[in-house]
């Protein structure tokens, strides 16, 4: 499992502003180190172990980007049409002609592979054919229409870095340079589970002061979405003996323990007591709104290695914004993958909002394209963090930077969607 010592999350400070957070995460925790080769197909959202290099030019040769004629742009009059005489005919995958001569023209395909000598495509569309003879205008830049081998990728360039998380872009890159398999980090083993004598299982009967758990369905949507392998340990009561076992258990074999509830401040803090007793807890309390303190620590396994633990406040709205704003850096640290890079959109804020000094908050908006064209914020009128209808309702978060208290109608503002937030 994940090699974490005992005080990695230690931290001294009233207020945890979101930067230093990552630099924490970055500097005190450890990727998993084991890595596995996997094929391309599947490897979507795998994370990459070592620097890919291309083993080849991409493209590998010189080709034609259009159906046309392949000509020598030094035969061309700069001033006037110029007539070359068609020598010969390339097809995509079709053998290397003769090299071009003085005054000589070749018929070419898309994809085909430039005869010797040529320099510039001219589009079919812009020339005419007399008979063996092809008319070209004049004005055409030199090189043009032509792909040069290893303009898209020289080979031995690092085409893929270590820590990229896969996409299917990046799979079409590997797959065109030829490479059928990549190493990759294994993935992370993560348990969760729902606490609380009041949450129950969907599909079972509810009595009437209890709630449905929404918790681990959310946990389990966004992990696996992130890549990992999900160990769904259930709902366990407010009982720090229960806890305690289920942690220790856990511990084990997995990397991460991700609880939900159980962890504010009043008397009811049963998971407070239960990491206590089988390993180390400590509260962040993150700079960021909303986001309750959240409790980070470490459990230690039977076989000496220590799982990383996580309690997230029992609110969903919390635990979802807890989670990608906390959870997903962590995750992606433990996981070896590059820092998230997260970039606000620029909208137009539709309302007006104040917010304390030094932390940056959270406003779960809809997006609307007003009468001018702009696309505008609309605020949902709940912003309860247990809403959840506030999170379906809305397209994303609106993202205020520590150092501004108003924003006033109309302000240009930053807008990070749920895609980009949970991807
Ligand atoms: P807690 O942090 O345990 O005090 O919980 C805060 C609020 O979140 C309470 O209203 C709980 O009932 C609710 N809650 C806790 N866990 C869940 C869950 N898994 N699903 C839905 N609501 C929950
Ligand atoms: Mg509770």
């Amino acid at each position: 499992m994940a090699q974490l010592t005992d005080d990695c999350f230690a931290f001294s400070g009233p207020l945890l502003r979101l930067d230093d957070m990552e630099q924490l995460i970055h500097e005190r925790i450890a990727s998993v180190a084991e890595t596995e080769c996997v094929p391309l197909h599947g490897a979507r959202g795998r994370i990459v172990a070592a620097d890919v290099k291309a083993p080849v030019d991409l493209p590998p040769f010189d080709n034609s980007a259009v159906d046309g004629y392949a000509v020598r742009h030094a035969d061309l009059l700069p001033d006037a049409d110029t007539k070359l005489a068609i020598v010969g005919r390339m097809m995509a995958g079709g053998r290397a002609g003769p090299a071009l001569d003085r005054g000589q023209a070749v018929r070419i395909f898309t994809g085909a592979a430039m005869p010797k000598g040529a320099d510039t495509v001219f589009m079919q569309e812009d020339v005419t054919v007399e008979g063996s003879q092809v008319i070209v205008p004049k004005g055409l830049k030199p090189g043009s229409n032509r792909r040069l081998a290893g303009e898209d990728a020289h080979a031995g360039a690092v085409v893929v870095p270590a820590g990229t998380v896969l996409e299917a872009q990046h799979i079409a890159l590997l797959a065109a340079l030829g490479v059928a398999e990549i190493e990759v980090r294994r993935r992370l083993k993560v348990a969760i589970f729902s606490t609380g004598d009041e949450v129950v299982e969907p599909g079972t009967p509810r009595a009437g002061t209890a709630v449905y758990d929404a918790n681990r369905y959310l946990l389990a949507e966004l992990l696996e979405r992130l890549g990992a392998v999900v160990t769904d340990l259930g709902i366990l009561p407010d009982d720090p003996d229960r806890l305690a076992g289920a942690l220790r258990e856990a511990a084990s074999g997995h990397d991460l323990i991700i609880t939900s509830g159980g962890v504010s401040t009043g008397e009811a803090d049963y998971v407070r007591t239960a990491v206590e007793r089988v390993g180390n807890l400590v509260f962040w309390r993150v700079a960021i709104k909303p986001g309750r303190p959240v409790a980070l620590g470490v459990i230690r396994g039977t076989s000496g290695r220590n799982a990383a633990f996580v309690g997230l406040p029992g609110n969903p709205v919390a635990v979802f914004v807890t989670f990608v704003r906390v959870v997903k850096p962590l995750l992606r640290r433990l996981a070896g993958a590059r820092a998230d890079k997260l970039v606000p959109l620029p909208v137009r804020a539709a309302f007006a909002y104040k917010k304390k000094k030094d932390r940056r908050e959270y406003v779960r908006v809809a997006l609307k394209r007003s009468a001018d064209g702009e696309i505008e914020a609309i605020k949902h009128p709940q912003d309860g963090a247990g809403i959840l209808t506030s999170l379906t309702e809305t397209d994303g978060l609106l993202e205020f930077p520590e150092d501004i208290t108003t924003i006033e109608p109309g302000a240009r503002v930053g807008f990070l969607s749920y895609a980009a937030l949970v991807g």
